[in-house]
C-alpha cells in the first residue's frame, strides 16, 4: 500500500503535489495533542472562542484568492464557485461566533427540584471524514459548531484535496487557535477505522458516499461512538403547470449544474407536468446549452470538468445503461477524461439508474408526471431522502404536502440549499442527525441534567 498521496489537477491531468501519510507516532502524537488541549479548551467561556472565530473568518476572506484557487486547481470547480465557498464559510463562522451562546445557553427545566436545567457539555475530540466537492464548506460546516461548543476536532479529508486539508488546519493556527484545536490527518481508510477506535476519540462525522458511511458507522457503532452521516442524495426538481419559469429557470438549472453537478442536494430528477413538459424541455435545453465549459481558472466559465477521470466513468456508465433500457439523449452525452457533457435525457422510467440511483454530475432526467400527487409519489420512490423542490406559483397547495415528503428538506420556489440559520440532514439512504443552526450545534454535545435541591 502506498505512503503517499498525490494530487492532480482534474482540468489538465497535471500533478499538483505529493505529500507522504502520516507514520503512526505522528498520528499517536496528534491525538495526544488533540487530547491535552481539550482540556483546556473546554473550559474558556464560549465568547472567547466566538472572538477566535471572528479572527478565523477575518483570515479566510484576507486570503480568498489564493484558497479558491486552491480549491479550483485540486477539484476542478469553476473559480467564481469557489470564491462563493470561501464567502460562505466566513457567512458560517460569523453566524455561530454571534449565536452559539444562545444555542449553548442552559435550558431551564421547572421540575419538583430547586434549580434543574440542561448543560451543553463538549464531549472531547471529534473526528470528521470529509469528501472533496465543497473542500472548504463541509469542512467549516462540522468545524465551526463543533469548535464553539467547546470540542476539539480532527479531519480527514478526501485525498485529493489534500492542499485544501492542510491550509484549513493553518489557517486555525494562524487565527490563535491553540494548537490541537483543529487538525488534519494524512491517513488512509485502514488507519481511520482504527483512529475511531481510539479512546480518545469520542464521535465521528461523516459526509460521502453510502458505502464510506456503512463503514465508518459500522465501525463506529463497535466501539460504541456516535456517527452523524451526510450521505448521498437523488433530489426531485417538480415543476407544476403553473410554475413561473421566466423568474426560476435560471435556479433550476443551477439546481442541477452548480459544481458541474457534483452535490449531494442536487436537483437529479426533474418530474414536469405533462401541460408545461414540452415548453420546460425546451427552455432548460437552451439555458444548459449556454453554459460555459472552459479553463475553471476563468472567470466566466461556468461549467467545468468532474473532479476525478473515474467520477466520469460512473456517470458514463449509468446513462448507458439507462439509454440501453430507452432512455433518449436529448442533448449532451459527449465525454473526455474527467470532462462529462451536460447532458439532458428523455424517457426515463422509474427502472433506470439515473433514476434510482444518485448522477454525480451533470445529467438532468426530464420526466413527464400527470399531476402534484403522482410527482411526489414519484419523489418518493427513492432510497434517499435529503430534499425535495417544486416550482408553482400555488405556493399554498403546495405548502400543505409537508408531510408527504419523507426527506430532511423541503423547498418551494426555491433549489434545496445549504444555509448556516437552517438545519442540514437526510433521511433513509441520506445519512441521519443534522448539520447547521441550533441542531447542529447540539449533535456532539453531552446535554447533561442538572438537578439541585437546597
Ligand atoms: P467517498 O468515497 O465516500 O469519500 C468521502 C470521504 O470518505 C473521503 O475523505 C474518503 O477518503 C473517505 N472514505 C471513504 N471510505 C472510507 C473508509 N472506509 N474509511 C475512512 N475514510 C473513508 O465519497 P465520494 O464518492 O468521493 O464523494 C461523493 C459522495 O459524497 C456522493 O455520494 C455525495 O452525495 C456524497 N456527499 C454528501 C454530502 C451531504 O452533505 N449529504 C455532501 C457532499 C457529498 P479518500 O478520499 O481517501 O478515499
Amino acid at each position: 500500500m502506498s505512503d503517499t498521496i498525490n494530487t492532480n489537477n482534474p482540468y489538465n491531468g497535471e500533478h499538483i503535489k505529493t505529500y507522504k501519510l502520516d507514520s503512526k507516532v505522528v498520528l499517536n502524537k496528534k491525538l495526544e495533542l488533540a487530547n491535552a488541549t481539550f482540556k483546556s479548551w473546554k473550559f474558556l467561556e464560549i465568547s472567547e472562542r466566538a472572538k477566535l472565530l471572528q479572527k478565523l473568518a477575518d483570515e479566510l476572506l484576507a486570503d480568498k484568492d489564493s484558497l479558491s484557487k486552491l480549491i479550483t486547481l485540486e477539484m476542478g470547480k469553476p473559480i467564481t464557485e469557489s470564491k462563493a465557498e470561501i464567502e460562505k464559510c466566513a457567512f458560517l463562522i460569523q453566524f455561530y461566533a454571534h449565536n452559539a451562546d444562545q444555542f449553548l445557553a442552559d435550558a431551564i427545566i421547572e421540575t419538583d427540584a430547586h434549580e434543574s436545567y440542561i448543560s451543553y457539555d463538549p464531549l472531547g475530540c471529534i473526528l470528521a471524514v470529509m469528501p472533496w466537492n465543497y473542500p472548504f464548506w463541509q469542512v467549516f460546516r462540522f468545524a465551526i459548531p463543533t469548535l464553539i461548543a467547546g470540542n476539539v476536532a480532527l479531519l480527514k479529508h478526501a485525498s485529493n484535496v489534500t492542499g485544501c486539508a492542510i491550509a484549513i488546519e493553518k489557517l486555525f493556527n494562524k487565527s490563535g487557535f491553540p494548537e490541537g484545536c483543529f487538525q488534519t490527518l494524512l491517513a488512509d481508510h485502514d488507519t481511520i477505522e482504527e483512529i475511531i477506535g481510539n479512546d480518545i476519540v469520542k464521535a465521528v462525522t461523516l459526509t460521502g458516499s453510502e458505502k464510506a458511511g456503512k463503514s465508518i458507522a459500522q465501525t463506529a457503532g463497535k466501539n460504541l461512538k456516535k456517527t452523524v452521516l451526510e450521505l448521498g442524495g437523488n433530489n426531485a426538481c417538480i415543476i407544476l403547470k403553473d410554475a413561473d419559469l421566466d423568474k426560476h429557470l435560471d435556479t433550476i438549472v443551477k439546481a442541477r449544474m452548480q459544481n458541474s453537478g457534483q452535490s449531494c442536494i442536487a436537483a437529479k430528477r426533474f418530474l414536469v407536468e405533462e401541460e408545461i413538459y414540452d415548453e420546460f424541455l425546451e427552455q432548460f435545453t437552451k439555458k444548459v446549452k449556454a453554459l460555459n465549459y472552459d479553463d475553471p481558472l476563468k472567470e466566466d466559465t461556468n461549467m467545468s470538468c468532474l473532479a476525478r477521470p473515474d467520477l466520469a466513468d460512473i456517470l458514463e456508465e449509468q446513462v448507458s445503461k439507462s439509454v440501453e433500457k430507452g432512455a433518449k439523449v436529448h442533448y449532451g452525452n459527449t465525454r473526455d477524461d474527467a470532462y462529462y457533457q451536460p447532458t439532458i435525457l428523455t424517457n426515463v422510467t422509474e427502472d433506470m439508474p439515473v433514476f434510482k440511483e444518485e448522477t454525480f454530475g451533470p445529467v438532468a432526467p426530464i420526466i413527464k408526471v400527470k399531476n402534484l400527487d403522482e410527482a411526489i409519489a414519484m419523489a418518493s420512490n427513492s432510497r434517499f431522502g435529503l430534499g425535495t423542490m417544486i416550482f408553482t406559483k400555488d405556493y399554498k397547495k403546495a405548502s400543505k404536502k409537508v408531510l408527504a415528503i419523507e426527506d430532511g428538506a423541503y423547498f418551494i420556489n426555491e433549489m434545496v440549499k445549504s444555509d448556516p440559520r437552517l438545519p442540514f440532514g437526510g433521511t433513509k439512504a441520506s445519512g441521519y442527525g443534522r448539520e447547521l443552526s441550533k441542531e447542529g450545534i447540539l449533535e456532539f454535545v453531552n446535554k447533561k441534567t442538572i438537578f439541585i435541591n437546597k
